[in-house]
């Protein structure tokens, strides 16, 4: 049975352009219910622990420079099957290759800037989601 909260990051770029509102309203609009949400700068250990997943891959410095150049937005979401919907809402992870109206396209600058961060699996979304939140903060 699929899980019904998925975790998500507003990455720096989309935050210094001014689109959490924009974004926020989308995931709204989706259907999500915001359950933890707080706004943070990762130093580089954060980010490295993060996205240790990704150690062995290519673009894993490159990553955690980009995740750690201004301050971001994190957020546990809500809904019924919410990692499947909400990547469907975000779309593909290079934005050209991105769907129409997904948020990837509209808010989207590049495969590194690509606005948003998405778990792709049930027992993702609970690591990432208490990395951050403790169960104190989720509502
Ligand atoms: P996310 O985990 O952020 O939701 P994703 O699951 O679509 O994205 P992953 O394969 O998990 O994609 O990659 C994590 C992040 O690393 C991507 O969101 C993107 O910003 C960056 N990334 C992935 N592939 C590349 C690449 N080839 N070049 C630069 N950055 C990349
Ligand atoms: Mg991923």
């Amino acid at each position: 049975m699929s899980g019904n909260i998925t975790f998500t990051i507003i990455k720096p770029f989309a935050v210094s352009n001014g689109y959490i509102g924009p974004i926020l309203n989308k995931i709204h609009q989706g259907g999500f219910r915001i359950s933890a949400m707080r706004m943070l700068w990762l130093t580089r250990g954060e980010a490295e622990r993060f996205y240790e997943v990704h150690e062995e891959r290519p673009f894993y410095k490159d990553l955690v420079e980009f995740m750690t150049s201004g301050p971001i937005v994190v957020a546990i979401l809500k809904k019924e099957n919410a990692v499947e919907d909400y990547r469907k809402l975000i779309g593909a992870t290079d934005p050209e290759k991105a769907e129409e109206g997904t948020i990837r396209k509209e808010f989207a600058e590049s495969m590194r800037a690509n606005a948003v961060h998405g778990s792709d699996s049930d027992d993702n979304a609970k690591i990432e989601g208490s990395f951050f939140f403790s169960g104190l903060q989720q509502f």
